[in-house]
């Protein structure tokens, strides 16, 4: 079916892609078909869904909506993001080798070493933002190159052209986790990716109500490879799950455009505070891949992380004084959260990993919601004095 919002922009697309008024009734919003299974008219004769882990009218809404915004052919949808990345993991075999960043999403890196690497995958861990060191990384068994930029919880961002060029030289597919960018600030399979893979969870549910994920890409190959992994290992969303993520993509852009904006709000007033030690947030000059991020992404995002002076006992202490950031795990929510990854999100990846990632002890991470941004500085501000006091 050709979709007539294919050459919409992102934001028009964003509210139409993938979603024709219900055939049925003429409802605007794709409905929440809650079945397992379909009528069909003589045996295999049907409307292209016969059961429900294959083909799914909510899901299918979904799937299309985020292939149109990543500037892709196809999308599958999965459970979750880890689920998403499972999917793509198991096109390899047992030998195959992955080359990845060391400042990885701690649930990933958790999958790759404890899950995968039990069945015979090998990984390498490097510093992604140079992609020499990924060249120097692959192998002749490379299948594969996994990065995140901006990555988690670090901000680094790494050349998507580059190594995409890096991983088709040696015959390697490139797959960029843009969860943190989302499609509205980045869109890798036109700088080359493969696979882009997202936990919807995060920006493109943007609620923080529906656990989900998602790979996008444009080679069909893949997609016979990914579909059939898809309907085989049946981690699919649940229907409700896709409504959920497509209402929320539908304001993706008004979104990320607040995001970003008081994100840089923010990062700049912790750069100047005399409490706080060091920031990390692309959007800064004083980052170190703030012309790449210029030059790649459309604004820097809604994540920061920063360090506090002192010891790490007052940085889990001002974790827990803020009142308009919750102390949470996860991210890309309307509300905004604040975590402490080497106890929390990051907690799974073992001291010495996270200290060679720069990832210290002290290390705070903020996700910047969409509340009023002087609200947020304040809140910021008043934690970091009654961090003082012990
Ligand atoms: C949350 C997250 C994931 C995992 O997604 P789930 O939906 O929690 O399974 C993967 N990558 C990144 C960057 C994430 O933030």
């Amino acid at each position: 079916m050709a979709d007539p919002f294919e050459k919409a922009r992102f934001a028009t697309k964003a509210v139409h892609a993938g979603q024709a008024p219900d055939p049925a009734t003429g409802a605007i919003m794709t409905p929440v078909y809650l079945t397992s299974t379909y009528v069909q008219e003589a045996p295999d004769v049907h409307k292209g869904f016969d059961y429900a882990r294959t083909n799914h009218p909510t899901r299918l809404a979904l799937e299309r909506n985020l292939a149109a915004l990543e500037g892709g052919a196809w999308g599958l949808c999965f459970g979750s993001g880890s689920a998403a990345t499972h999917a793509v993991l198991t096109m390899l075999s047992a030998g195959d080798h992955v080359v990845s960043c060391n400042d990885l999403y701690g649930g990933t890196y958790r999958l790759f070493t404890k899950v995968f690497a039990r069945f015979g995958l090998e990984f390498t861990f490097v510093n992604a933002y140079d992609p020499a060191a990924v060249a120097d990384a692959i192998t002749p068994k490379t299948k594969l190159v996994w990065v995140e930029t901006p990555s988690n919880p670090m901000l680094l961002i790494s050349d998507i052209k580059e190594l995409a060029r890096v991983a088709k030289a040696k015959g390697a597919l490139l797959a960029v986790d843009n969860t943190f960018a989302t499609p509205y600030l980045q869109q890798p399979l036109a700088m080359g990716a493969d696979l882009v893979v997202h936990s919807t969870t995060k920006y493109l549910g943007g609620h923080s109500d529906v656990v989900g994920g998602a790979v996008v890409g444009a080679d069909k190959g893949l997609f016979d490879k990914l579909k059939f992994i898809q309907n085989a290992v049946g981690a699919v969303p649940g229907p409700l799950d896709c409504f959920l993520v497509l209402r929320g993509t539908k304001t993706l852009a008004l979104r990320m455009e607040k995001h970003c904006g008081s994100a840089l709000k923010v990062a700049k007033h912790l750069l100047e505070h005399p409490e706080v030690e060091r920031v990390h947030y692309p959007g800064l000059p004083s980052h170190k891949h703030h012309n790449l991020a210029r030059a790649q992404m459309r604004m820097a995002g809604g994540m920061i992380s920063f360090e506090l002076k002192g010891d790490l006992a007052r940085a889990k202490r001002m974790a827990a004084l803020t009142k308009v950031f919750a102390l949470a795990e996860s991210l890309g929510g309307v509300e905004s959260l604040i975590g402490h990854p080497a106890t929390m999100t990051h907690a799974s990846i073992p001291r010495e990993e996270r200290l060679k990632a720069g990832l210290t002890d002290g290390l705070l991470r903020l996700s910047v919601g969409i509340e009023d941004v002087e609200d947020l500085v304040a809140d910021l501000d008043q934690a970091i004095l009654r961090s003082l006091e012990k």
